[in-house]
């Protein structure tokens, strides 16, 4: 037996690629601890990796001081790190790879010092061009340390900024020449910049405590230090902090509202259901595809439930809507860390469990209607139902709060490819039988944009239409070769 990563466990979720947090104290105090804590908040966003890097924009242009390990963020800092720390701008980085292999230099914040001074910068999404850039980048010098499409960013940014009169303009030119999904926070030695690609498919918000300017992936990282919400970075836009100016906006790389293509699964599933993203509460989202789900696949039942966490919200939408009374049918061991000692190969149909029990009081004798986010290959659902079945339930309806993955993500999540996902060989009627339910249903398609209010939404993964053309090979972890 050994050590292997929580990917591995036999869980079928997705996972999202990273969460970033920045900060910048005008008034000079440490901003260390506080992205700490803005790190722990979007610990769900990714628990491969982490990492914090400090500068003091009142001492030499080159000065650092980094940290960043495998790990939780509580296993990789703890309060000597952070003492050690000394700082008045920062970002960080929670990772879970989806390009690039799982490993300790692969961890961000990526720290450049080049003839300009710093560089520091985390990112959250994925590039559909970083291979023809990392080649070009190659050919005229660059030698990477990482295998990730980040670093080929940070090496156009430095390159850029020695023929550009700022580093948001650098910035700026970097975002001219990248394709994909991105949100990313940069430090130099004087400002902080966030960029979002102008599909927006990344979530980035901007927050004020005091007199310190904070970016973070999600609006509960800004709640968690107590830091004000200002506003969301929008699509294309490019933000610069800065003492000098305070915030300063470039939207001209902002397109037409109906070119955007935020990510539904920010919605569905990866985000937490305290956030809001663009304007949109996650919660209400997910209340909202609830009730649709009870609308338009209604089923007599005694109980509705969530596979938690992100099955809970829209379970309460579809009791709210149908009548049918919300309750708790399961409790997460909410502590399996980044390592778990590996169960047998024998012992492996019980590796859910590890995760999820069923409370049998509340299930015996009881039609149950069981909520979950997805489907993706199929290999954790027939065990949840039989959990539900084993606790006494007489009878499991499932519905799902999203439509049926058709299509890989490109884009930052880890959807795979299409033989793998489960629909995509089998009807709704078949899944149905595999997973040992008594009647199986999605979220209708047409429901996607009504959750979010009609906010323009990526919805490749279910109809294989993503906003802007994927590319033609799968690119993922392609460096590690
Ligand atoms: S393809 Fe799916 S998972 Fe990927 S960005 Fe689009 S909606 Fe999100």
């Amino acid at each position: 037996m050994g050590d292997f990563n929580l990917k591995d466990m036999p869980w079928d979720g997705l996972h999202e690629e990273c969460g970033v947090f920045a900060m910048y104290d005008f008034d000079g105090g440490d901003v260390a601890s506080s992205i700490y804590y803005g790190l722990f908040a979007l610990q769900h966003r990714g628990q491969e990796s982490c990492g914090i890097a400090v500068s003091d924009t009142n001492g030499p242009k080159r000065n650092y001081a980094l940290h960043k390990d495998m790990g939780l963020v509580n296993e990789v800092f703890n309060q000597e790190i952070l003492e050690g720390m000394h700082g008045d701008i920062g970002v960080g980085h929670t990772r879970y790879s989806t390009a690039g292999s799982s490993c300790r230099e692969n961890a961000q914040p990526l720290v450049l010092s080049y003839w300009k001074g710093l560089l520091g910068m985390a990112h959250n999404g994925n590039l559909i061009n970083a291979e023809e850039l990392r080649d070009e980048l190659s050919m005229t010098g660059a030698i990477f340390q990482t295998t990730i499409d980040s670093e080929t960013i940070a090496y156009l940014i430095a390159r850029e900024r020695l023929k550009s009169a700022s580093v948001e303009e650098a910035v700026a030119k970097a975002c001219d020449r990248i394709k994909g999904a991105y949100s990313l926070v940069v430090m130099s030695p004087r400002k902080l910049i966030a960029a979002r690609d102008p599909q927006g498919f990344r979530p980035l918000c901007i927050g004020k405590r005091d007199n310190a300017y904070v970016i973070a992936s999600e609006t509960c990282a800004l709640d968690t230090i107590g830091a004000e919400y200002i506003r969301d970075v929008e699509p294309g836009e490019i933000v610069t902090i800065s003492p000098d100016f305070g915030i300063k906006s470039d939207k001209s790389r902002c397109v037409d509202k109906s070119r955007h293509g935020r990510c539904i699964f920010e919605y569905i599933y990866f985000a937490r259901p305290d956030s809001d993203i663009d304007g949109i509460s996650v919660y209400e989202s997910r209340i909202k595809a609830g009730r649709f789900l009870a609308q338009d696949s209604p089923v007599e039942a005694d109980l509705v439930v969530g596979v938690p966490e992100s099955g809970n919200a829209a379970a309460q939408g579809f009791s709210l809507e149908s009548g049918i009374p919300y309750g708790t049918a399961f409790v997460k061991n909410s502590y399996v860390g980044r390592t778990f000692i590996k169960p047998k190969q024998a012992s492996r149909q019980s590796s859910v469990q590890v995760k999820l029990n069923a409370l049998r009081e509340v299930v015996r004798g009881k039609r149950i209607i069981m909520i979950d986010d997805s489907i993706v290959r199929g290999t954790t659902s027939d065990r949840i139902v039989k959990m539900l079945r084993d606790a006494g339930a007489t009878e499991v309806h499932v519905r799902i709060s999203s439509p049926p993955f058709l299509w890989p993500c490109y884009f930052g999540t880890d959807v795979p490819c299409r033989e793998q996902l489960i629909a995509y060989k089998h009807s709704v009627d078949e899944i149905c039988k595999i997973i040992g339910a008594d009647s199986l249903a999605y979220l209708n398609f047409e429901r996607l944009p009504q959750t979010v209010d009609g906010l323009e939404i990526c919805h490749g993964c279910f109809d294989g239409n993503y906003p802007m053309d994927p590319p033609t090979k799968d690119i993922r972890g392609d460096y590690d070769e």
